[in-house]
């Protein structure tokens, strides 16, 4: 079979979901490789560094389709792309199906079967194929880098010639995947770093990494086992208690990072008009959670604003994709472990095991029916 990778039509989308090495172990799995020109070029790979690989470079987007038996893209199909598969092709992509009903529907109509990446269960078994842990932890340690380039000093104290430099404070809210990259990183360049999340199983995992986790004097505590390890909604009173510990902060931090969801929900709004007015001037925000309405009053999607106090909130929805290289490379690795397990016999013929927990979950149309939502995984 061939498995094929299509340019991105999302603009500024620069992330390609097959890199030269992946081409390489996708045909030690028994598959032809298609990938249409200029692909990878906004991730720094060439048709060259395809062809090199034994890639086949077709000219347009309409022939990439035709041609694959497998398509793996990064984002969800526009319908354009979703008309343009058959049956018996299947799609390998972020598709965020509670939210694309339509397409789903789309695709279920063309007989093709849909692999949703965002859908992976997250079970030990499965981590080499989560491609949100791999997005996340690129987009946490970015968030820090946008904050560095928009901040006017130093992450590190310093004691110079010239005087004494006090070190940068960071507040990360949220310390799932990307706010333990972010604070990862902020910690690596020196700054004193403090972190909260509403799960107090975190804390452990902030203090390793050298942050100062941030406690709220509350008798409820949240039992995430009981959602998955997601967080669930906080109690009115939880979140007063955790909005005037932020109240406290405010004034104190020179970045926030906020990063802080809840699974199908609008982002939690944490950090508040008035803490943003009470920070310092040349203080940034960057809202990780801008793309499901922010965690700041402030926040614009996909803009920087500065406030009248001279606070700069950074919403960008395009972290990963503007470290296409690096996002393309771990996302395409995510995708030949689909691909892996979804070939048994290392003969380029997929094999779709629906008792299989990992394929089953991220399965969302499958021969002409809709298969969203999976039962709950087995296995953990
Ligand atoms: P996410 O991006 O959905 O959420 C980010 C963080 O926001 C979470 O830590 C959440 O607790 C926190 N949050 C929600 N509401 C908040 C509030 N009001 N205030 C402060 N923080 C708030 O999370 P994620 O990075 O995708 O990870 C979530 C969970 O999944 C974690 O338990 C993580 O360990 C787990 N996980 C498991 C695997 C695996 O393979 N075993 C892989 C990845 C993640």
């Amino acid at each position: 079979m061939k498995i094929g990778t299509p340019k991105e039509v999302l603009k500024g989308e620069a992330r390609v979901a097959m890199t030269p090495d992946s081409a390489r172990q996708l045909q030690k799995l028994g598959y032809d490789c298609v990938i249409e020109a200029g692909a990878g070029v906004a991730a720094g790979f060439t048709d060259a560094a395809y062809r090199e690989a034994g890639v086949e470079v077709v000219k347009t987007a309409a022939a990439l389709w035709k041609a694959a038996d497998i398509i793996a893209k990064v984002r969800p199909p526009t319908e354009t792309e979703a008309k343009r598969l058959t049956k018996g092709k299947t799609l390998i992509s972020f598709f965020y199906p509670a939210q694309n009903e339509a397409l789903l529907e789309l695709c279920k109509d063309k007989g093709a079967s849909v692999i949703a990446m965002d859908m992976v269960p997250r079970i030990s078994r499965a981590q080499k194929m989560d491609a949100l842990s791999s997005m996340a932890n690129i987009a946490g340690y970015r968030a820090v880098i946008e904050a560095g380039n928009n901040f006017g000093r130093f992450f590190t104290g310093q004691v110079t010639a010239a005087g004494k430099v006090p070190p940068a404070k960071v507040l990360v809210v949220g310390a799932g995947v990307a706010g333990l990259a972010a604070i990862g990183t902020a910690t690596s360049l020196g700054a004193i770093t403090y972190a909260f999340d509403v799960r107090p199983e975190v804390a452990e995992q902030i203090e390793s990494m050298g942050a100062e986790f941030v406690y709220l004097e509350f008798d409820e505590t949240q039992d995430s086992a009981a959602t998955g390890g997601y967080a669930a909604p906080s109690s009115p009173e939880f979140r007063e208690k955790q909005l005037a510990k932020f109240r406290e902060l405010a004034p104190e931090m020179d970045i926030v990072i906020t990063t802080a969801l809840i699974p199908g929900r609008d982002a939690p709004k944490l950090w508040l008009k008035d803490m943003v007015e009470s920070m310092k001037p040349g203080s940034v925000v960057v809202d990780l959670a801008a793309e499901r309405g922010g965690n700041c009053d402030l926040t614009v999607a996909d803009e920087k604003v500065v406030t009248k106090n001279g606070v700069t909130i950074i919403g960008y929805t395009d972290f990963p994709s503007r470290m296409a290289s690096q996002s393309s490379t771990l996302y395409a690795t995510n995708v030949r472990h689909m691909m892996t397990d979804l070939t048994p016999g290392k003969d380029g013929k997929v094999v779709h095991d629906m008792e299989d927990d990992v394929i089953r979950g991220a399965t969302v149309a499958h021969q002409g029916e809709i298969t969203f939502p999976p039962p709950p995984p087995k296995v953990q």
